[in-house]
């Protein structure tokens, strides 16, 4: 009976312990203590879970596309489709600097986040999207490569400065598209240093945000982009790399040949 007595009272003791030490932690880290938190953190950030969205062309189909071209191209109806979609749906835009409180700091997001990118300064994206957009107030990001800009069918400067003071995101997306994985140190200069001052004297303001063409990246040009002062990088859907979560943003392709609730579908399953 002794025995039991101090097995016990032991046992009491380690419970009072165990829970006074959790009561303690719960109250020194707000917002820590439930397991799930901790099963959201990747890299000492919180886990990227908003579903990022890659547009391209946003115009309809032309006997000369090609199968996989069409991939890039979303229809108009489609978009539009899709964007009332989200909208229906509850979905809210949000915008980089948001992301990033939301992955550094545990800032909170509106409900159902989702984040537009439209890369390569297409023209169809100004036409076409931008309407879109602006009937349920939602903002984009634009990826510009400058080398095309003011050029047929591509955006111009002045289409460039007006997203931004709209309160669309500018970001940089090198000066012709090659990729960063095969620069050497004058390629760092002519791709990125140069488009990026740039793209600050078109929108007058910081460029913080860049995405890799094609989505391609590497270690050595994670360095560099990190050097060069920005803030985040979007590549598209590998998976994101644990020591660099910031500077490898996974986003998905929305596909011209899907339907609206097929998008849905895939950014629930891919985020
Ligand atoms: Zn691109």
């Amino acid at each position: 009976m002794k025995k039991y007595n101090y097995r016990f009272k032991l046992l009491s003791a380690f419970v009072l312990c165990f829970f006074s030490s959790i009561t303690i932690y719960a109250q020194r880290n707000p917002g820590a203590s439930t397991r799930q938190d901790a099963n959201n953190m990747v890299g000492g950030l919180h886990k990227m879970d908003v579903p990022i969205l890659c547009y391209h062309n946003i115009r309809d189909w032309r006997s000369g596309d090609t199968k996989s071209e069409k991939v890039y191209i979303v229809p108009v109806a489609l978009f539009k489709a899709e964007m009332k979609m989200l909208h229906d749906s509850g979905y809210h835009t949000i915008l980089p600097d948001q992301l990033i409180a939301y992955m550094t700091k545990g800032e909170k997001l509106p409900s159902k986040p989702v984040m537009l990118t439209f890369d390569d300064a297409d023209a169809s994206q100004y036409t076409n999207a931008l309407p879109e957009l602006n009937k349920y107030g939602f903002k984009g990001v634009f990826f510009i490569m400058t080398v095309v800009l003011g050029r047929p069918n591509y955006m111009d400067r002045k289409q460039v400065a007006e997203l931004a003071a709209k309160g669309h995101i500018i970001g940089c997306h090198t000066w012709d598209h090659h990729m960063v994985t095969k620069y050497t140190e004058s390629d760092w200069v002519k791709q990125i240093e140069k488009p990026w001052n740039d793209l600050k004297k078109i929108t007058n303001m910081p460029v913080k945000y860049f995405a890799y063409p094609f989505g391609l990246w590497n270690t050595n040009a994670v360095e560099h982009i990190k050097k060069y002062g920005f803030t985040a990088a979007f590549q598209l859907a590998k998976k994101t790399d644990k020591t660099n979560p910031l500077f490898t943003v996974r986003r998905i392709i929305a596909d011209g040949n899907a339907t609206a609730p097929r998008l849905i579908r895939e950014m629930k399953a891919d985020f």
